[in-house]
């Protein structure tokens, strides 16, 4: 007959207090027999003892870092060494949700990146849009933003790659199509492959 739990519950705490040392060594074998699986047990039972008492837990962290100042530098710096990818995977991932939110700002910290990094001129400055908004290499009408093909998009007639500047004479707004296609092309050289140059082609097809 099965006994209540309550009952069940009983009998066991009579057969612990009986036979501890039986039990215990029991529970030894089993841990060692069973390494990982007691880890997972111990690991499961400390979520579920930090999901009942968050608060209490994150003051109990709180003040261990306050009073363990080196330990805790020593397991940041442990913490960084050991997930080094995953802290730079989420980085660039932040940085990427970051570029897609705020696609002119990126664009603009772009160049002035390049022009710091490379020692040049740089005035801080948006090209004129062409009235009708087409491109003047292609001829399609820019819309849309960031990286769409047909977004309008900065592009320096001589490339930062080549040592042109960031300035206003020396930039345009074509479709972006057109500038991945352009890439560090002078105009003499793009113009060779441009569609617009060559039958007026309304459409950016990539260089080969
Ligand atoms: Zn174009």
């Amino acid at each position: 007959m099965p006994a209540s739990r309550e009952e069940k519950r009983e009998y066991q705490r009579q057969y612990y207090k009986a036979n501890r040392e039986k039990v215990l060594a029991r529970q030894a074998r089993y841990k060692a027999l069973n390494p990982e699986k007691v880890a997972a047990q111990q690991r499961a039972s400390q979520r579920r003892y930090y999901k009942a008492n968050v608060k209490k837990a994150l003051e109990y962290n709180r003040r261990w870092r306050k009073a363990n100042p080196e330990k805790q530098a020593a397991m940041d710096r442990r913490n960084r060494k050991a997930h080094a990818e995953r802290i730079r995977e989420m980085a660039r991932e932040r940085n990427r949700r970051w570029r897609e939110r705020n696609p002119e700002k990126s664009r603009e910290k772009w160049h002035k990146w390049r022009a710091r990094k490379l020692a040049m001129p740089f005035i801080d400055h948006v090209p004129v849009m062409p009235r009708d908004r087409c491109c003047p290499d292609c001829g399609v009408k820019m819309v849309g933003r960031g990286h769409m093909s047909n977004a309008p998009s900065i592009d320096h007639i001589v490339s930062l790659y080549r040592g042109g500047h960031h300035v206003p004479s020396n930039t345009r707004i074509i479709c972006f199509s057109c500038n991945s296609a352009k890439r560090i092309l002078d105009l003499a050289e793009w113009h060779k492959h441009c569609p617009s140059k060559i039958g007026g082609v309304q459409l950016c097809l990539p260089l080969s």
